[in-house]
């Protein structure tokens, strides 16, 4: 849960999902639409699959007992290097580092190291680094220690270096170079894309999809289509549906920021004259993993046409 998100943020969700989910046989017997259930607000939806995934993994492999080897732990569903490094040293107490952009950026700092680290093989002069320095040191400690001190001390812009315990060594330091460095230059397209997003209702139902793939999958949402007209959204529902809709009004515009993309949903009402399959009410909506960004959609309706819930 912690990964992209805060710690403040994580919490009630980490406690909702104990309370559901005490055991790892509990989790692994699941149902993939329960864990997502739990999991709705929190964004970044291929965590809950992995987990789910993992847990089943852990009860068919290694006995319904977590595994303490660094390889075997880097084998489970959406565990990187990072993680596996930081389970393997904080739990199990191996040798392990734990390489995150907080001791990228501490290490790049103390050996003023002047690629950049978001390269990999620049990643992996780090990791090399930090493995050398864990000879003999209890990992655990260290890797927490480097953690906190990114967090607190040697922050990305205004590092404290006065109060920074290891500032003696730092090179980057006794080089002035400690507001220049680390170099992180990442090469990410960011998708700017447009929709016309569709609150499709008969009566008090509305049409929801499951997506069975992407950056949604498995989440239910609105109907959208990379449209500009709500004109256009009514002919092509037509052509995938074989329904027609009458529009009723513009509800709002809604932005909604992923990774590597930001949505911009143009939400419209319409209605259709008979219901269709997939129509639920609100009662059945809250029983449904609904995406954040469509859950912003279903509130600004809501909001607009006073519909008390
Ligand atoms: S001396 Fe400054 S730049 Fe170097 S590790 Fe400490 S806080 Fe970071």
């Amino acid at each position: 849960m912690l990964q992209q998100t805060t710690t403040e943020a994580v919490i009630p969700y980490y406690k909702r999902f104990i309370e559901k989910f005490p055991t790892i046989q509990k989790l692994a017997n699941a149902n993939l639409e329960d864990v997502y259930k739990m999991w709705e607000g929190l964004g970044y939806y291929r965590r809950a699959k992995h987990i789910h995934e993992t847990a089943q993994i852990i009860m068919d492999k290694y006995q319904g007992i977590f595994p303490s080897d660094y390889q075997d732990i880097l084998s489970l569903k959406g565990i990187g290097p990072y993680t596996a490094g930081a389970i393997s040293s904080i739990a199990f107490h191996q040798e392990t580092p734990a390489i995150d952009g907080n001791v990228l950026r501490i290490i790049a700092r103390q050996y003023l190291i002047k690629d950049n680290i978001a390269l990999s093989k620049t990643q992996k002069k780090v990791t090399e680094i930090v493995q050398d320095l864990l000879i003999g040191y209890d990992a655990s400690s260290f890797n927490q220690g480097l953690m906190d001190l990114g967090a607190t001390i040697c922050r990305p812009l205004h590092p404290q270096c006065e109060k920074c315990p290891i500032h003696e060594s730092c090179q980057a330091y006794i080089n002035h170079q400690e507001q220049v460095l680390p170099i992180n230059i990442k090469n990410i397209k960011h998708k700017e894309l447009n929709y016309i997003t569709g609150i499709i209702t008969y009566q008090d139902q509305f049409l929801l999809i499951k997506n069975n793939q992407g950056l949604l999958e498995n989440l239910y949402g609105f109907i959208q289509y990379e449209l500009e007209s709500p004109y256009s959204f009514i002919e092509e529902f037509m052509n995938e549906y074989h329904h027609s809709l009458s529009i009723i009004s513009y509800i709002q515009d809604i932005k909604h920021v992923f990774t590597h993309r930001t949505w911009h949903m143009h939400v419209y009402h319409f209605t259709i004259n008979k219901p269709l399959e997939n129509m639920y009410t609100l009662h059945d909506i809250e029983q449904l993993p609904l995406s954040t960004a469509h859950l912003k959609v279903l509130k600004a309706y809501l909001k607009e046409t006073n519909l008390n819930h």
